[in-house]
């Protein structure tokens, strides 16, 4: 056996190999079935922390941006292995809406100001572009 482009001295122990050589295989991919109510299942039994009416709120809010059902199933998984995380992280920022519109501090325009004025009244120093 010699050892795979990767690095790896056995191939058959390679990921990268063994998805080419699933790639390269005739056999038409396996569908995927949508399974809502068993991931919602596999949610609370995984997360009885974890409120029903959230974790289907947040599969549809991944519906409604877009999100395919590998993504929600895949991304749900995830926080549910996360003992810290809640359903609805499955959709970006929507941990807290809020979060993303920081209001800037009031003096932000005046400290700007006062650093050009400072930058502007230093010498050029000599090599600078
Ligand atoms: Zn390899």
């Amino acid at each position: 056996m010699s050892p795979c482009p990767h690095g790896l001295a056995n191939p058959f122990m390679c990921p990268d190999c063994r998805a080419a050589d699933r790639r390269r295989s005739d056999k038409p991919p396996a569908d995927i079935h949508r399974a809502s109510a068993e991931l919602v299942a596999l949610a609370l039994a995984v997360r009885p922390d974890w409120d029903e009416a959230d974790i289907r709120a947040a599969l549809a809010g991944a519906h409604a941006v877009g999100q395919t059902w590998e993504q929600a199933l895949v991304g749900l998984a995830r926080l549910m292995v996360d003992g810290r995380a809640v359903p609805r992280e499955l959709v970006p920022n929507a941990r807290d809406p809020l979060a993303l519109r920081r209001i800037p501090e009031p003096d932000v325009a005046h400290r700007g100001a006062e650093l050009a004025r400072e930058l502007l009244t230093q010498p050029d120093q000599p090599g600078e572009v």
